[in-house]
Parts: C-alpha cells; structure tokens; sequence
C-alpha cells in the first residue's frame, strides 16, 4: 500500500520496541533485568483509583467540554499557583489524552511547513517525530556531557535563523536526568526573547527532583517570558498515571483556542473517568509523591554509585526523573557493529545477549556515545542488572 508521506518517514517509537523485545525474551522465561521502562513502577495511589470508582457509579461517562471540565481546569490552575505561584485562566490551559498529545496538538498548532524548532540533544524521542509531522523542520543542537547535558546561552544563540519559531526545553530530563539551573535558564531565556520565539518547556518530571533542588522554568522567571513560554505538564510521571492518558498544557490563549480546535476535530475531551482521577490527584494528599520520591532519590545514589565503578564509564549525576545516561565509548573500540547498527545500538544487543539486561541506546536519543537506564526498578533489580554489565563489559578486555 502506497502511505502518505508524512508517516513513511516517520520511525514507531524505539524505546516500547526494545521493551517489546525484553518481554518477549521474558516470556521465554529468560531472566532479564529491563532498564528500559519509561514510567514509574508504583501502583496508582489508592485515593485517585477510588475516584475513577466514584466517577463510574456516580454516571460520570458522558462528554466533557473538549479541553477538560471546569473543576480539573480549576485543580490544574491551583496546582500552578501553588507550587509556582504561576497564573493561569481556564482559558490558558488545555487538557488532553496524555501528554505526548498535549505536545502533538501544540506541535501542529504552532508550525507552518519550514519553520524550524530547536530541540537540545539528547532529547525524548517524541519531540523529532513531532515537528516531522508538523512539517517543522528540527534543529538538533548536540550539547555538551561536561556541561551537564545542558543548552548553553551561546548554543542557543548560534542555532538561531529567521525560521527559528520555537525551543523545546525538557527539565529535569528523559533521557539524562539533567536539571537545568535557574541561572542557566534566565540566560536562555534572555536569549529566546530577543530573537522572539516560543518556548516549549516539557516539565512531565517537574516532582521528581533529588537533593531538595526547587524546580524552575521559563514561565516563571519573568511575565514576558510567560507570555512566549508553553508549559507543559501531566499526571503521567507524578502520580504514576501512565494509562489513564491525561496531561495538559497551559499557555498564550491564542495557542491554547487552536490547540482546543484541533482537539475538537479529532479526539473530543479526554476520558471523563480519567479526569475526575485527576482532580483528585491534583487537589488530593500529595504524601504518595514524597513516598515515591524517597525512594528514587536511593536509586538514584545507588544506581549512580555503581555505574561510576564500572572503569572507563562516565555519566552525569541525574538530578531528577527516573533515568540515568552513562557514557561507554570507552568500549566501543571492542564491539561488532552490524551494517547499519549504531554503537549505542550494538552496545545494547551485546548487554541484552550476554547480561540479559535491557537498556535504551542513546542514539535514539540523539547522543550515541551513551545508553539510557531506567531506575523504575526495583533496588534489588538494579545491583543484579549493574553486577551483570560490570562483568559483560569486563569480558569485553
Ligand atoms: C513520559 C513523558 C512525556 C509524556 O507522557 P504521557 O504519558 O504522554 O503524559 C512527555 N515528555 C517526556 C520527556 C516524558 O518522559
């Protein structure tokens, strides 16, 4: 069958392929560690799950207004000011299925075919597919490990064109777990207003930050800067919601009235159901996040701890999110590659057969000098998967 374009060259998501492949090997019953989960492996805390329960009895299945019911807008716009003395209206926030959909719809109302976005490598996989499909064109700006991973002011600056329409900024980050600073925001920002493009800021692992670090984005610094920034959110990562699909974006009204358009025109509300388990994950007792952050901040320290001991390994020390991205060009040398293969690619196929340990190549995330691990495991799978790769890779020479 002859495709339209605009999917052929679109590739399916890499990261759900190799967790595809882990299962399947699973299933086998080979004993895998995978590292290659993206979403939190706690259950969805039992308050919110009894407020879908409620929602069904209580005959709350009918549409909804397209970007959410009043009081989720309402519990959104409270979280905001709350937590980042942010205001938003109902006007300014649009709720939709999840929040790569909240980004798609962003994505297409944004961009004519031409202008170009900028998206900071290593990036979350989606952000690339996204603007293909918006017929943007992406500008992939490679940073530096020793800066963290982190755009630099001047990287920004020599990326710009008169196309230049958008940044897309994702803190703290999938796939490294950098956390950018206040200060190395502001001089991004000082940046982006000068040459009058739009931020989007992906700020999905906004509660999952280590240290006591507070979080920080764009909107936040000044009003003019929150009059170019879209924020984007969900209950996804926080509230360990993956299937329920809602996450939302608030921002400039007149982005927000098209994106609402576009919703209107191809999905509808998101689920009602899913939106009354919102409210109250957002207006709820918020202890079953602290919990939860417990116990990836020990993760965190473990899991880093152990990498660092693996010789010739580098990597960043992930200030938030669940992941963590080492460095393992020092080995590269000693691998076959396959025609075609990346190394990071070849890496992960020699760690998947010989330590039966899943993880995400870094090339699909634009930087392939690294793998991505995901500590959305529990303590006991992590110095069993860690053990194995020491020695896989000892086996290596
Ligand atoms: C998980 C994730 C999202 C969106 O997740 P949804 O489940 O679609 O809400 C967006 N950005 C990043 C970086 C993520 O890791």
């Amino acid at each position: 069958m002859q495709l339209a374009r605009r999917i052929r060259q679109i590739p399916p998501s890499a990261t759900l392929a190799l967790n595809a492949k882990a299962n399947q090997l699973k299933a086998q019953g080979v004993d895998i560690v995978n590292f290659g989960v993206g979403e939190p492996d706690f259950e969805t805390p039992d308050n919110i799950r009894e407020a879908a329960i409620r929602a069904i009895r209580e005959g709350f299945t009918r549409y909804t207004p397209v970007g959410g019911t009043p009081e989720l807008k309402a519990a959104i716009a409270n979280r905001f000011q709350a937590d980042y003395g942010l205001t938003y209206k109902p006007s300014e926030i649009l709720v939709s299925c999840g929040g790569k959909h909240s980004l798609y719809n962003l994505f297409q109302v944004l961009f004519d075919p031409g202008d170009e976005v900028i998206i900071p490598a290593p990036y979350w996989v989606s952000y690339v597919p996204m603007a293909m499909l918006a017929e943007a064109k992406p500008v992939i700006v490679p940073t530096r490990e020793a800066n963290g991973f982190n755009l630099t002011a001047a990287e920004l600056k020599a990326s710009l064109t008169p196309r230049t329409k958008a940044l897309v900024l994702n803190s703290p980050s999938n796939p490294t777990g950098g956390v950018y600073t206040a200060a190395e925001l502001a001089a991004l920002g000082e940046v982006a207003l000068a040459a009058g493009i739009y931020v989007i800021s992906d700020d999905i692992y906004d509660k999952i930050m280590f240290d006591g670090a507070k979080f920080v984005n764009l909107a936040m610094l000044s009003p003019e800067l929150k009059a170019r920034t879209f924020v984007f959110n969900g209950v996804s990562k926080a509230y360990a919601m993956t299937g329920w699909r809602i996450g939302y974006l608030a921002g400039p009204e007149a982005g927000i009235k098209a994106a609402d358009t576009l919703q209107s025109q191809s999905t509808s509300n998101p689920n009602s159901i899913a939106q009354k388990a919102a409210v109250e994950a957002l207006s709820g007792p918020q202890d079953s996040v602290a919990t939860m952050l417990a116990e990836f901040a020990w993760r965190r320290d473990d899991i880093y701890r152990r990498v660092l001991d693996i010789p010739g390994v580098t990597t960043i020390r992930p200030g938030g999110a669940f992941y963590i991205f080492p460095n393992f060009s020092a080995y590269y040398d000693k691998l076959t590659v396959a025609p075609g293969q990346s190394r990071s690619g070849a890496l992960a196929a020699y760690l998947l057969e010989e330590a039966q340990v899943a993880a995400v190549p870094g090339g699909e995330f634009g930087e392939d000098n690294c793998l991505r691990f995901s500590y959305a495991t529990s303590r006991e799978r992590i110095a069993t998967g860690l053990t194995r790769i020491k020695a896989a890779l000892e086996k290596l020479g």
